[in-house]
């Protein structure tokens, strides 16, 4: 695992749907122990991005590396194992339990069982392992996503609007999660259309609007680029 490279590349990305041009030409470096938000509409073309990142939606044109290691190339198998996925619509079985839920996912990603009950305590669902995922409310059932995501130990973690459907206290105890999980030295990439919530809370952030980075940089470096309040850049 080569630490002088960049955890994510891409390089002149695109995306075309028919004649949706869905990402348009995106350059994009994320480090190692980043925590980089993506902020944009609905339709911004952040889930495609990070689909083309997991290798689950080919690009039109354009290269993407993983921890150097092309989507396309023989390398990629192996990266994609350091990569945790937390998709925007979670799929889940409502008739099983929290820890029985975990356990089909770590069957799946072959990521040790012994990690569910830990990683159920780790997102607050300890008390809740054994209640059906029917019981649970949204913001529970998006934290049960998030333990799913961290299954095998990843080294990136994709998290797509990962803070829908929490309460604030638990929006607050998620982002002291990614603090600590970023002193464990986890790259993250965080998506969400909010950008009070993202802006105190990342060390980098770009703003993308339909397939395009409008601006990418620290909170404050992209007010003096942008030379408007974030919110109207974001309206563009
Ligand atoms: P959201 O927050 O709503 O998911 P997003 O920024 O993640 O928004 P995407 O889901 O990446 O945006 O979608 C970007 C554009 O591509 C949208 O116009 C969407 O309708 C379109 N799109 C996404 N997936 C497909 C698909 N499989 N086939 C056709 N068009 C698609």
């Amino acid at each position: 695992d080569p630490s002088d490279l960049p955890a994510i590349e891409v390089r002149g990305a695109h995306k075309h749907y028919g004649a949706l041009h869905a990402v348009d030409g995106i350059d994009l470096r994320v480090e190692r122990g980043e925590i980089f938000g993506l902020i944009g509409h609905n339709g911004a073309g952040k889930s495609t991005l990070f689909k083309m990142i997991l290798g689950l939606v080919p690009a039109t044109r354009g290269e993407i590396l993983v921890s150097g290691a092309s989507v396309h190339g023989r390398g990629f198998r192996a990266a994609r194992r350091h990569l945790g996925y937390l998709p925007e619509n979670v799929v889940l079985y409502d008739n099983l339990s929290g820890l029985e839920t975990l356990h089909f996912f770590a069957r799946l990603k072959g990521a040790p069982l012994q990690q569910c009950p830990v990683l159920l305590d780790r997102v607050g669902l300890a008390q809740a392992a054994h209640r059906a995922v029917r019981e649970y409310s949204k913001g529970m059932r998006q934290r049960l996503g998030f333990a799913q995501a961290l299954l095998g130990t990843p080294r990136v973690l994709l998290l797509d609007e990962p803070t829908n459907g929490l309460d604030p206290q638990a929006i607050r105890d998620f982002y002291a999660t990614l603090r600590k999980l970023q002193t464990e030295g986890v790259t993250i990439i965080i998506t969400s259309h909010i950008l009070a919530e993202l802006q105190e809370r990342v060390d980098r952030l770009a703003i993308l609007a339909t397939g395009k980075l409008q601006a990418l940089g620290s909170v404050q470096a992209l007010r003096e680029q942008t030379q408007m309040p974030l919110t109207f850049a974001l309206t563009l």
